[in-house]
């Protein structure tokens, strides 16, 4: 008895997301179908070698054949199997591990009308299958199966699937596509067509490492000559070939009548079997590469950029690494999980080894192959040895320095790069308080406020303005909002230029790097800013001195609120900023107090007045007038410093209502 079962919801929206879908490509279902497949017999592979008690198979193949009348196109390897909870799992159930991101995506998806997308990002596999199929058949047997059984799932991809127990010989899986009927728009009868189904295997799936038949059922007469025929067809153009169909289609009816007509199987080897990275490089194209990565990786766009290195020598390996051209939509989710293929003399030992790859290059995808490695150790020894460590290292080394020849070699596309994982460079160069600083300072780009591009520290350096010690940098949004700061006022006179961090993690790795070139790093609202010479250094400070009883009567009311107020050194057109002393920023403090376990930890705050600013006479006056009123435009000055820098002020109410009292006064004068 069959069980009829529901798909689940986010499946069904899948399903008819890939029913109706106007996605162009429909072919690609053949190289998901035979990829699903290459992988259950690599894992069948891998078990037969660990495990004693498997029964050995030479004869790991991939079979397709086609059935004219019933217009089918059938799938079928020697692998793994499922088994049926796992036919449940993995056939009923879409994005196992990402529902709810895959949902969201959808939704988003659905707004745009592009599906492309979807079925780049989610790997739906098998699903796409439905793409030309009406109802799809699945026969299959697991290795594990307790009771020796097989299961067939049958579903036409609306709501249900249904499950039933069948006698099948060998673990593996048939997969019956039948295919759709021809419409205006498609002509899915192309799929039964012999030299279509060569053409897309060549096209997509050459490099699989197990052969890829063609099933071909020959009419011989006794004395064979049809067979001649058909075996040599290999030499003949498509055209020749297709004359030649026709003739024999009317010759095979004839025998019929006849009842001559006898057949026998033969298999057709479409694949070269050669793994992609281990076929000399001077025979492959990048737009091999590229197909060799989107059908492997899931991803509907071509790579940014492979890299291929054999490496001999200590270890022997060869890894070929690709850059998504778009970062994952879950990069920085907990559930992305990094890490590379490894094979041991190609033979596939895992899929994410997680051991391969630092956390800041999670965004690589690709592979590892390597004669060094010890395929009979149990997977958790060979994650720790120690030449996996240094693979993982070299690879490391290899991704860093071709993403430094980028950067020479063709600026604009390492931005565009940069522009998708930048963000993953900085927390490589801060995390392990700096440990990898050395290794990707060179990496990292800044926007600056001199500017047009993105620029690198060692660009800035070599632009530094002669008399120019330091390496300037501010937290702000953009560059329109550092021009508007008032900190600017001395940085502009001098025609430096400023880093602007706009990343949380930003500021934390400028303290971490220190330094650049020896040149120091300076944020333009920390602490003294350096710039003035000797005598204007020493006229403030007789000015401080000077003003002192209105300073400090400003810093006695501002007294919960600042560490001191001084007369500025930066200012020359605005009237007052706030900045904080050396030690944690106004952006430390924000980042910090954003984070869940914050420990309340504040930047001192320094209100600094421009004593040239007109401001500062009146307030110098008010003082006179009437000291005990100092208080309220302390608070006013402190409000607007706090607005000017991002922060809110403390109490709206109050500070609205001392504005208010303001005008009103200056009205009655
Ligand atoms: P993906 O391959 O991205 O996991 P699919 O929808 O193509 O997504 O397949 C889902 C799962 O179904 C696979 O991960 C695998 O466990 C199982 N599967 C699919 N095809 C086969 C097959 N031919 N043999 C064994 N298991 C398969």
């Amino acid at each position: 008895m069959a069980e009829v079962m529901q798909f689940k919801t986010e499946s069904k929206r899948l399903l008819e997301l890939m029913i109706n879908s106007i996605y162009s490509n429909k072919e690609i279902f053949i190289r998901e179908l035979i990829s699903n497949a290459s992988d259950a017999i690599d894992k069948y592979h891998y078990l037969s070698l660990t495990e004693d008690k498997l029964p050995k198979k030479n004869d790991y193949e991939i079979i397709l054949s086609i059935d004219k009348e019933n217009k089918t196109l059938t799938i079928t390897d020697n692998g793994i199997g499922m088994t049926h909870d796992e036919l449940i799992n993995s056939l009923g159930t879409i994005a196992k591990s990402g529902s709810l991101e895959f949902m969201e995506k959808l939704k988003e998806a659905n707004k745009e009308s592009s599906d492309i997308d979807i079925i780049g990002q989610f790997g739906v596999g098998f699903y796409s299958a439905f793409m030309v199929a009406k109802k799809i058949e699945v026969r299959t047997r697991s290795l594990y199966d307790e009771k020796g059984k097989g299961y067939l799932f049958t579903s036409t991809g609306e709501d249900t699937f249904s499950i039933e127990e069948i006698d099948k010989e060998d673990s593996g899986t048939e997969i019956t596509l039948y295919l759709r009927d021809n419409n205006e728009e498609y002509d899915y009868d192309d799929f039964l067509d012999t030299w279509k189904i060569k053409d897309l295997v060549k096209r997509y799936s050459d490099y699989v490492r197990y052969p890829i038949k063609l099933k071909k059922i020959v009419e011989v007469e006794e004395n064979d000559d049809n067979a001649q025929d058909a075996s040599n067809d290999d030499n003949q153009s498509n055209d020749e070939k297709e004359e030649d169909k026709k003739k024999s289609s009317k010759k095979s009816k004839a025998k019929k009548k006849a009842k001559e007509k006898q057949t026998t199987i033969e298999y057709e080897t479409l694949n070269s079997m050669i793994p992609i990275w281990k076929r000399n490089k001077n025979e492959v194209e990048d737009k091999d590469y590229n197909e060799f990565y989107k059908s492997k990786f899931y991803d509907a766009y071509d790579p940014s950029m492979h890299i291929l290195v054999n490496v001999e020598g200590k270890v022997n390996y060869t890894t070929l690494l690709f850059i998504p051209s778009k970062a994952p939509y879950n990069l920085y989710s907990e559930k992305y999980e990094k890490g590379l293929q490894l094979y041991c003399k190609g033979v596939f030992i895992m899929d994410k080894c997680k051991e391969l790859l630092p956390d800041y290059l999670r965004f690589v995808k690709g592979l590892v192959d390597s004669s060094d490695l010890d395929l009979n150790i149990s997977r958790e020894l060979l994650q720790k040895s120690k030449v996996l460590k240094d693979i993982a290292d070299n690879v490391e080394k290899k991704i860093v320095s071709k993403l430094e020849g980028l950067m020479k070699s063709d600026f604009d596309q390492y931005l565009e790069f940069y522009k998708n994982y930048g963000l993953n460079l900085k927390f490589g160069a801060y995390e392990d308080f700096g440990a990898k600083k050395d290794l990707l300072k060179d990496l990292i780009l800044y926007n600056s406020v001199n500017e047009e591009k993105m620029i690198s520290f060692k660009q800035y350096v070599e632009k530094m303005k002669e008399d120019q010690k330091f390496i300037y940098y501010v937290s702000a949004k953009n560059k329109e909002s550092v021009m508007a700061m008032p900190q600017m006022d001395v940085i502009k006179k001098h025609g430096y230029d400023v880093l602007i961090l706009t990343d949380d993690v930003d500021e934390f790795l400028i303290r971490i790097l220190g330094k650049y070139d020896e040149k120091e790093f300076k944020s333009i609202n920390q602490g003294d800013l350096d710039l003035l010479d000797d005598e204007s250094n020493e006229k403030i400070k007789e000015l401080n001195e000077e003003k002192k009883p209105l300073l400090d009567a400003i810093k006695e009311a501002l007294k919960d609120d600042v560490k001191d107020v001084i007369l500025s050194k930066r200012l020359t057109d605005s009237a007052v900023c706030l900045v904080s002393s050396d030690g944690l920023s106004f952006e430390m403090e924000k980042v910090l107090s954003a984070m869940p376990n914050n420990q309340g930890m504040k930047a001192e705050r320094v209100l600094e007045i421009n004593p040239n600013h007109p401001l500062f006479n009146a307030l110098e006056n008010i003082y006179l007038n009437d000291p005990t009123s100092i208080k309220n435009y302390a608070d006013l000055l402190y409000s607007q410093a706090l607005i000017m820098e991002g922060f809110s002020v403390k109490d709206p109410v109050e500070f609205s209502n001392k504005m208010c009292e303001l005008m009103i006064k200056s009205s009655n004068k």
